[in-house]
């Protein structure tokens, strides 16, 4: 008989996890604490081990990629106090060759595998999914684990037995807080906060696919241009004072905090387009370090396990990868789950280990701790800029040559 796994979460973590068991020959079963499946979302930057991890999972063809076109002088700006604009390193221009994406569009792709869609060529078998279900209790015997679980539609509780739980509930994971204990004991506060949304349009003045940066000290507005696609707005800033994210309005809490900035027009763009924005990301930024990402049959993967938090922009690609290591682990180890799981977590620590360690230095770019931290970024941001774009412009001419002796 097939073993069963119940995976918590319908994220990037869940569905690549439950890809990953599918493949090793588990039945997966997800459940997802919202009643229907999110769209849409932030942009996001996938590195090249995210993109290699879809792969892997047998999604790269349908995931859906927005990268504006370079073009000579580059599609970044920084804007400085005085509302100068000049030209920017992008993140996009490195060479390591990222992908942008909205979150959506990762979530899309992992979709179509789960729902049976041809995948790699072939088909696969749906995975059950069952929406605005939580698990409430999780219990470990001999031979497995018992989850009650409950539908928050009809308030029914049921208790059903797998060989496997696999957490992917994010960030305050429900599962880590029952199975591990509390989220201080795993959560870090970086003090700080973060507001993601789509803008309606693009800043005026700018083309439609170009990047903007705003930069001070402790405060920092980025706009993401996409080929495709409306820019997407990144706004974080430094705080001693964490509030509760769900009290009062977090709207008012972002314009307090760029209070001051709004004489510039980017930045009163910006802030307008919050106000009329259908939905925005608001929380409080921490990165999440456990000492064990399993115990038993019970094992954590995604933001639950090691959320590395935005600055580091390796939350999808970690999350890909876990899902993708669990099942070749699984895959690799067919009767001994302790084996597997071990070989999974210790394959992919050091990995996550110095990711996390560079996301401090990575927040230092997008939100610069001080006035002397921001010049010396700048400064030397301006020097990598002026190497990469004198490489870009080359390409791009003989490109431009090649395909006009083409024609
Ligand atoms: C603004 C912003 C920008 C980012 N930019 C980047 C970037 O550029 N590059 C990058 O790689 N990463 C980026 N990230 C991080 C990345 O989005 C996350 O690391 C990744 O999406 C984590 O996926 P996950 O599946 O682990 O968790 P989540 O996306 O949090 O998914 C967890 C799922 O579990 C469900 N759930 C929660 N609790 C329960 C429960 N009790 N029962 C059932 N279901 C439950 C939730 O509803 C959700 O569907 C960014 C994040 C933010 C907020």
């Amino acid at each position: 008989m097939q073993k069963r796994a119940l995976v918590v979460g319908l994220g990037i973590a869940g569905m690549s996890a439950a890809i990953g068991l599918r493949r090793a020959g588990w039945t997966p079963v997800i459940v997802e604490r919202a009643a229907e499946r999110r769209t849409g979302g932030y942009y996001i930057f996938m590195f090249p081990e995210g993109v290699q991890a879809a792969a892997d999972l047998g999604i790269a063809d349908h995931l859906h990629t927005r990268n504006p076109e370079w073009r000579p002088g580059g599609n970044s700006w920084s804007v400085d106090r005085r509302g100068r604009r000049k030209p920017a390193l992008g993140l996009l221009d490195a060479p390591s060759g990222l992908a942008a994406v909205l979150r959506g569009d990762i979530e899309a792709a992992l979709w179509q595998s789960i729902t049976g869609d041809v995948v790699d060529g072939g088909t696969e078998d749906a995975v059950e999914v069952r929406f605005a279900t939580t698990p409430v209790e999780i219990t470990e015997g001999t031979g497995g684990v018992q989850v009650l679980l409950e539908d928050a539609g009809t308030g029914k509780q049921y208790r059903e037995d797998f060989d496997l739980v696999v957490g992917a509930d994010g960030m305050r994971s429900s599962v880590r807080r029952m199975v591990f204990g509390p989220d201080e004991d795993y959560m870090a506060n970086w003090k700080a906060m973060i507001c993601a949304f789509q803008l309606k349009e693009q800043v005026p003045s700018y083309e439609a696919s170009d990047s903007i940066i705003v930069s001070r000290p402790k405060r920092a507005m980025w706009v993401f241009g996409l080929a495709d696609h409306a820019p997407c707005a990144w706004l974080t800033y430094r705080t001693e004072d964490i509030p509760d994210r769900f009290a009062g309005s977090s709207i008012e809490q972002v314009r307090a905090a760029f209070s001051g900035m709004d004489d510039d027009p980017v930045v009163r763009h910006v802030l307008a387009s919050l106000d009329e924005a259908p939905d925005h990301v608001f929380d409080s930024i921490h990165q999440v370090k456990m000492p064990r990402w399993r115990t038993g049959r019970v094992v954590l993967v995604g933001d639950a396990a090691w959320c590395m938090n935005t600055y580091s922009a390796m939350g999808s690609s970690s999350s890909l990868r876990g899902g993708a290591a669990l099942g070749a682990a699984l895959q690799e180890h067919p009767d001994d789950l302790a084996a597997a799981l071990d070989a999974y977590e210790t394959g992919l620590r050091p990995y996550i280990t110095r990711q996390q360690r560079s996301a401090r230095v990575k927040q230092q770019r997008f939100v610069p701790s001080s006035r002397p931290v921001q010049v010396l970024c700048s400064v030397v941001l301006e020097l990598i800029r002026k190497v990469v774009h004198r490489r870009l412009t080359a390409e791009y001419t003989a490109s431009s040559a090649l395909s006009g002796a083409a024609r």
